[in-house]
């Protein structure tokens, strides 16, 4: 669907190799010829925490491949991870409303809750036992060194950092782990993360082994062609930073949004991630609606400057996701079908998490 290549796109890295970018993306692509060649051998993990509105860099940077994989056959589940909002705020105000928001937009782009199980993290009893024993498997130095938990606490309301904040790659080992998964597709803020759970996935099985298959897969992640897509402000765009375009604004406030988006005071228009990364990005993410190569798009504004690549943004923008605004619109109407199917999914998710944790506690002998 889209023409940018995944070994092109710098992102707001500005071309450095942060986070070990370049053996994550050579890894993306060899794990994107496995799935074309046996997509039913990948469980796939993804999730978001119900701080807001889904936005576009969500979906560039991992809903679309998330659409994508369950189209393709692989089995799908998607956390809400309701606990995780207490890790940057005193209360979980809202939370309600925001995890009915991320079902909608779930079903609005093409998650089918037939096929994919979408549930919440805080309804799952035996996912959350699961921390304990994972908690023992790292050390706080190995927390303490986490890029985006650093980043995190920059950004964070709090005063101080909670034991929630710095232990969450923990917790989201859990998540992950509950299913084995041996996918989960995510955006580059969360490589860091998935380190820390192949890291505990491969102690529990080296300490509990019995010499049997691994009771744990070290899952992968799959980036995708926009592994980091930047806010309004230059920086990360984020639900929680004020800089986001959400997936259900409307058109005119998506207008207002990037009317308002950093530019830089060169004139002409380019593609160049590494030098010019808040004009490459509103590049891209014309380029990323229109599926076209972001290059061919920064020529044809050129010297158009800022207010015509803004209005070429803008139409992309509003285009591609008019569809998906009408059906969220269409399914708001029915607040029961959402609950619904976060239930259904709540009890899938249940029975999948207590088969692993009885499993756990045979590896660590504590069936008593
Ligand atoms: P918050 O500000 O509350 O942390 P967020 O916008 O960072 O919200 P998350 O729920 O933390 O969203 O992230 C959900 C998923 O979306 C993760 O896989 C993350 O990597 C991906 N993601 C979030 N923001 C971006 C972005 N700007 N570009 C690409 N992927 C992103
Ligand atoms: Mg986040």
């Amino acid at each position: 669907m889209n023409a940018v290549s995944t070994t092109e796109v710098a992102g707001a890295s500005g071309g450095r190799d942060l986070l070990g970018m370049s053996a994550a993306r050579r890894r993306s692509a060899e794990l994107e010829a496995m799935i074309r060649e046996e997509p039913g051998r990948f469980r796939v993990l993804t999730g978001d925490r119900p701080t807001g509105r889904l936005h576009l860099g969500h979906y560039f940077g991992t809903l679309h491949n998330r659409v994508r994989l369950q189209d393709l056959g692989a089995e799908m589940f998607v956390i809400i991870a309701d606990y995780q909002v207490l890790t940057d705020r005193d209360v979980a105000d809202q939370v309600s409303d925001h995890v009915e928001s991320l079902v909608l937009d779930h079903l609005a782009i093409g998650m089918d809750p037939d096929r994919t199980t979408i549930f919440a993290h805080s309804a799952v009893p035996a996912l959350n036992q699961l921390l304990l024993p994972f908690l023992s498997l790292v050390t706080v130095a190995e927390l303490g060194r986490n890029p985006t938990v650093k980043d995190e606490i920059a950004h964070s309301r709090q005063a101080s950092v909670s034991g929630l904040m710095f232990t969450y790659p923990a917790h989201q080992a859990a998540d992950i782990l509950f299913c084995k998964a041996n996918l989960v597709p995510v955006g580059q803020d969360q490589l860091p993360h998935l380190e820390v759970t192949r890291t505990i996935a491969r102690r529990f099985n080296d300490r509990y082994g019995t010499g049997g298959p691994a009771v744990f897969p070290e899952p992968d992640a799959l980036l995708s062609a926009a592994p980091l897509l930047l806010g309004t402000d230059g920086g990360k765009m984020s639900k929680s930073r004020g800089n986001a375009i959400a997936l259900a604004a409307t058109a005119d406030e998506t207008a207002a949004l990037i009317r308002g988006a950093k530019t830089d005071a060169e004139r002409r228009i380019t593609y160049d991630p590494a030098t010019r990364p808040e004009v490459s990005n509103l590049v891209l993410l014309a380029a990323l609606c229109q599926g076209r190569d972001p290059h061919r798009v920064a020529e044809e504004v050129g010297a158009g400057g800022a207010a015509v690549l803004k209005r070429t943004v803008t139409e992309a923008v509003n285009e591609y996701l008019a569809p998906i605004r009408a059906r969220r619109a269409e399914l708001a109407r029915d607040r029961s079908h959402i609950r619904r199917v976060l239930r259904a999914g709540n009890e899938r998710a249940n029975v999948v998490a207590e088969a692993t944790l009885a499993e756990v506690r045979v590896a660590m002998n504590g069936l008593y």
